[in-house]
């Protein structure tokens, strides 16, 4: 267990080029640095990354280390540096390895032998991938798609050359794979977790998300929550931890919150990558502190959960959309298999990379189920939706400029907004299905959210805008309809800031550092018997007060309770 915190680990990647230029004195006084900011529990210390390290230097600083009490690893970074015999001239993007090359995979097969000899853990680095397309791998891919073909590839690599191999030097081993933060594009690569999950001992996610508007990626914040929960479900139990990184984060609270949501996620392992760019950076000044918080205010939590979005395996489309919702406060809990047993479910056009998804939505909703469908959904499958009787609601292929929004079950529920959102039209029959949100311009709408029944449960179609970051303009009145729906009689109005929940009814709420960079009043809303909200870690009490709401034109009373929430402030609240 961790020397420093309850409910976490505090970690550092140690990559092999630092490794191999530490020196004792420089070892000293950088551990002394991340000890007194961050807390060091665990290093991962690397035998390979474009280079060996040899073994002398690797158990000089790994008894440094254990010394101090510090758990210690290997890692590995699968990337070629001078391999001997390997082909040359090929085009591969990081210099990943080519797995059709027999010097490399000789190569490789040694490099996780030498680190078994040295070490019960080992991880790989997300450069353990495959998009190499030599005329060697076009060869061998023969009629097969790049992808069937990296798959069977990869598997090969996983249990022949990597796993396989340790375990036969070192029993003991235990092999660790990380995924990088791009799981929407695992399959084009090779990286296989339904097969790896059976060859593997654990794995690790990358929760790196830097600056969501700047960088290639454009990545959500919500994502360093919601891959680690993602991968824990999918591995069951088994994902190691959350890695995140001081890389284009530009302000010392991006990089912060990258730790937060990778902790509110209950990831059992902080890993800070990496040692050497950490040592007299002021975005890590902090990290100890905050993370103390966070653990103080963590005690007693429950299991994470939320609402189930369906994302199997080797899955895209409509990618990160899930992630935009949890940036609205929509507390969402990312699963790679079909969540039948939830009574409420949300599929983006992922869902259908599993083919056989209309049959069991069609049960789910029928048996009483409450699915959420987005318009990118529905539009792949409109006509078999139409034929299995689910929906009769079709996309036109005409827009809306939305300015105009209004909640149909509110008798005064229309808001103007001068700033015009795409929308797609959404053609359904009056009084076949019910339209909750209207959005609109001019003399004419059209359905945001739409019901219709079908057997004891029933069907929404979520409108999604043409540009999906529209999402965050929304009003918030429009946005709460959706959460009436989504997360059911608990739901907490505003936007600009996710809400973490667990299974022992306590959440935490994070407002976000940045534009519009200011205090954000909410409101938190239960239909539950409760008088207060109690904040968790101050033991303050907020008293609610009785409110009606008019929903499908029934009246119903909801206990409110109002919130200040500060930028870069998280807390843990509970109904009493
Ligand atoms: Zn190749």
């Amino acid at each position: 267990m961790s020397a420093h915190y309850k409910n976490f680990k505090t970690v550092v990647y140690l990559p092999a080029w630092e490794a191999a230029r530490l020196t004792k004195e420089k070892l000293e006084k950088d551990y002394a640095f991340l000890e007194k900011y961050i807390g060091l529990d665990k290093v991962y210390l690397e035998t390979y990354r474009d280079r060996d390290v040899p073994e002398e230097r690797l158990r000089l600083i790994k008894d440094f280390l254990e010394e101090k009490g510090v758990e210690v690893s290997g890692g590995i970074t699968t990337t070629s540096g001078d391999f001997e015999g390997a082909e040359g001239g090929k085009r591969r993007l990081f210099n990943t390895l080519c797995y059709s090359d027999p010097a490399m995979r000789e190569r490789i097969k040694k490099i996780s032998e030498y680190t078994a000899g040295i070490f019960d853990e080992i991880i790989l680095d997300d450069f353990y991938f495959t998009n190499c397309s030599c005329e060697r791998c076009i060869q061998a891919k023969g009629d097969r798609d790049w992808v069937t073909f990296r798959r069977e590839l990869m598997k090969d690599v996983s249990e022949n050359l990597i796993v396989g191999p340790a375990k036969k030097i070192n029993p003991k081993a235990k092999l660790i794979v990380k995924y990088p933060n791009w799981r929407e594009s695992y399959h084009f690569t090779g990286y296989v977790p339904e097969e790896q999950e059976k060859i593997f001992d654990a794995t690790y996610i990358g929760t790196e998300t830097r600056s969501p508007a700047y960088t290639d990626q454009h990545l959500p914040e919500y994502l360093s929550y919601m891959l680690v929960r993602y991968m824990d479900n999918a591995w069951q139990g088994r994902c190691g931890g959350g890695w995140f990184d001081p890389y284009q984060c530009w302000s010392s609270d991006r990089y912060l919150e990258q730790a937060y949501l990778t902790a509110f996620a209950q990831a059992k392992e902080l890993m800070h990558f990496q040692w050497g760019d950490l040592i007299e950076n002021r975005f890590v000044t902090a990290m100890g502190m905050q993370l103390k918080k966070i653990d103080e205010m963590m005690e007693g939590t429950g299991k994470a959960c939320g609402i189930p979005v369906y994302l199997p395996y080797a899955s895209c489309g409509e990618n990160h959309l899930e992630m935009r919702l949890g940036m609205l406060g929509f507390p969402m809990e990312a699963v790679n298999r079909f969540p039948g047993d939830a009574p409420k479910l949300f599929l983006t056009k992922s869902a259908l990379a599993d083919k056989e998804i209309l049959g069991k939505l069609e049960k789910y909703v029928r048996d009483g189920g409450d699915a959420v469908i987005t318009t990118g959904f529905l539009a792949e499958v409109q006509d078999e939706l139409k034929r299995i009787g689910l929906t009769e609601a079709r996309l036109t292929g005409k827009k809306y400029t939305v300015t105009r929004y209004h909640v149909t079950g509110d008798y005064a529920g229309y808001l103007e907004q001068n700033e015009g959102i795409v929308f797609p039209e959404l053609l359904h029959g009056n009084n076949e299905s019910w339209s909750l949100l209207n959005g609109g311009e001019g003399d004419l709408h059209t359905s945001l959210l739409l019901r219709s029944t079908y057997g004891k449960g029933r069907l929404y179609i979520l409108s999604i805008p043409d540009h999906d970051s529209d999402l965050y303009k929304l009003p918030r009145e429009a946005v709460d309809v959706c959460k009436r729906v989504l997360t059911g009689d608990d739901y907490v109005s505003g936007t600009g800031f996710s809400s973490f929940i667990y299974d022992d009814g306590s959440f935490i709420l994070y407002r976000y550092v940045k534009a519009p960079l200011r205090t954000e009043r909410v409101s938190v809303h239960t239909r539950k018997k409760a008088q207060t909200l109690l904040d968790v870690t101050s033991g303050e009490r907020i008293p609610a007060t009785k409110k009606i709401v008019h929903e499908d034109f029934e009246r119903h009373e909801e206990m409110v309770a109002e919130l200040i929430l500060t930028p870069g402030e998280f807390r843990r609240y509970r109904w009493e």
